[in-house]
């Protein structure tokens, strides 16, 4: 049978605008379908305007230290409505460039919100298009628990176009998002408190990192509760909220803000017409060439629910052009040794495993660790302290995890992960000539284990 389109991609985001190139650039008739915003979450509400913004936090920083070099400055102004106005323009210049990207690779654009009728076609703007495969690129959206007054309460969706920058922020959550925006909050100067159910956030980070960083926060004189979680939000008189916790405590804030996990967005995609199947989460199941229940349709990324990362949804969208369309250069994802970084203040910076999955796993590991304050502040009034840290592996040396928490971990540990993922040992680690006077070249001198 004759379809209109070899891969229809419903969702112009990371995954579903590289599949949609990548499959087009092999010589495929490629659709991709958007009803929101080109480049989805990373680009929109997301990686990039959070990096922007945390950018944008860090001046606070480099006004405080500056002095310490001879600089003098009137007292820093900070104005929010310029900032988000610079960084909506920045958005708009992608999402054009997002937009000649598809054009000019070949791949047809239908702006407007796709379902799918059947397992070969997908209705959009009351026009109806047959396709061999279907692929689900629709990504996710923010989650708030249904408590009483969730409405007063906010997301990452709304924090990027907030208004005016809050006084008084209560963020809730204790992952990526919680911690990239009680940062941001903080250094741009609202009063900010995070709040977190559990001992202590970061949960899956490595216990060295959590701790540290809940060290620099509370030095920083970020307000952290743990242990906690709000029962009811009231709005007040005055358009402020009054946050009732479970333990019967009552806190105050201007904005509350909820990253409490994102759901896969499946609304109004009609996959009740199809044989797709969910997993026990909600997520989209598929096998591991992203293959769902129905044998014409295929899913990645966020929707699927496997790592919410940007690359991950990037190197999914490159494996399933690939496999459709150019079989030869086929090769599957391999989800070991995934870089990340957290964007706080300061960054974390993380590959490989934890000292508690290294021991998890039964490895008998060494530890290394080294804390420092960065050469950078020893002119500065700042007792901020750098962590680093490898997990190795005794009987074989291999170098298991690397960790970081310091400036530009980020940064550091992408090019550490190069070394990993190559099966590097801490003798190579340890043969490694340093670059000198950096930060990073503490990865290569730690010569003495803290732990075995
Ligand atoms: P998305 O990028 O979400 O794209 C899905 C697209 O599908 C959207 O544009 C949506 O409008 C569209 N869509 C949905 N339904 C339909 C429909 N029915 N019809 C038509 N279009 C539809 N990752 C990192 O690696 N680094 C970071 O620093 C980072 N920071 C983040 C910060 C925040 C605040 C958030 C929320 C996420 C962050 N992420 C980060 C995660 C990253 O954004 C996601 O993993 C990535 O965007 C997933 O890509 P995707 O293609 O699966 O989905
Ligand atoms: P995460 O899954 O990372 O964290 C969710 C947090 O909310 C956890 O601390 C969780 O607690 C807590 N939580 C969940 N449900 C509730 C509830 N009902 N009440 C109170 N707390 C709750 O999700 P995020 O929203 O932070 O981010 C989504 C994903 O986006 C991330 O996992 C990441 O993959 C991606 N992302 C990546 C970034 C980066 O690369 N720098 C930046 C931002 C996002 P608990 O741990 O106890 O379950």
């Amino acid at each position: 049978m004759a379809y209109d389109f070899d891969l229809y991609v419903i969702g112009a985001g990371s995954g579903g605008v590289r599949a949609a190139r990548f499959a087009a650039g092999f010589g495929a008739k490629v659709a991709v379908a958007e009803s929101r915003y080109l480049g989805g979450t990373c680009v929109n509400v997301g990686c990039v305007p959070k990096k922007l913004l945390v950018y944008g936090a860090h001046f606070a920083e480099d006004f405080e230290q500056a002095s310490g070099f001879g600089w003098s400055l009137d007292e820093a102004q900070f104005d929010w409505a310029t900032l988000i106005a610079n960084k909506d323009r920045e958005i708009n210049r992608l999402n054009g460039i997002y937009r000649n990207l598809l054009v000019n690779g070949g791949v047809t654009l239908h702006e407007g919100h796709a379902m799918i009728v059947d397992p070969h076609t997908v209705e959009i703007n009351g026009e109806r298009h047959s396709a061999k495969h279907i692929l689900i690129a629709t990504g996710g959206w923010p989650q708030i628990p249904q408590i009483p007054g969730h409405e007063h309460a906010i997301s990452s969706n709304q924090a990027f176009f907030l208004k005016e920058l809050p006084k008084r922020v209560l963020v809730v959550g204790g992952g990526y998002i919680a911690v990239e925006f009680a940062g941001i909050f903080h250094g741009l100067g609202a009063k900010t408190t995070l709040l977190y159910r559990g001992e202590l956030f970061l949960r899956g980070f490595d216990g060295s990192v959590r701790k540290h960083l809940q060290e620099e926060l509370t030095k920083r004189g970020m307000d952290l509760q743990f242990n906690a979680d709000i029962e009811r939000l009231d709005k007040q008189a005055d358009g402020s909220l009054k946050v009732t916790l479970k333990d019967g405590r009552h806190l105050e804030a201007d904005c509350v803000f909820y990253a409490t996990g994102r759901r896969p967005m499946l609304d109004n995609l009609g996959l009740e017409n199809t044989g797709v199947k969910l997993d026990k989460k909600g997520f989209v199941e598929v096998d591991e060439q992203y293959q769902t229940a129905e044998p014409s349709i295929l899913a990645l990324g966020d929707v699927i629910g496997r790592v919410q990362l940007t690359p991950v949804a990037l190197a999914e969208g490159m494996a399933v052009a690939r496999r459709l369309f150019k079989p030869e250069q086929y090769r599957p994802v391999d989800y070991k040794m995934i870089p990340t970084a957290v964007f706080s203040l300061p960054n974390i910076g993380t590959v490989g495993l934890t000292e508690e999955e290294a021991r998890d796993a039964g490895h008998d590991v060494v530890i290394f660790e080294s804390r420092f304050r960065p050469m950078k502040l020893t002119l500065t009034e700042c007792q901020e302290r750098t962590l680093m840290k490898l997990v190795v592996d005794a009987k074989t040396d291999k170098v298991l995890g690397c960790h970081m928490v310091g400036p530009e971990a980020g940064e550091i540990v992408q090019g550490l992960a190069i070394a990993l993922k190559a099966g590097a040992t801490k003798r190579h680690f340890d043969e490694t000539i340093g670059v000198h006077p950096t930060a990073a070249e503490e990865f290569v001198t730690m010569r003495t284990p803290v732990a075995g």
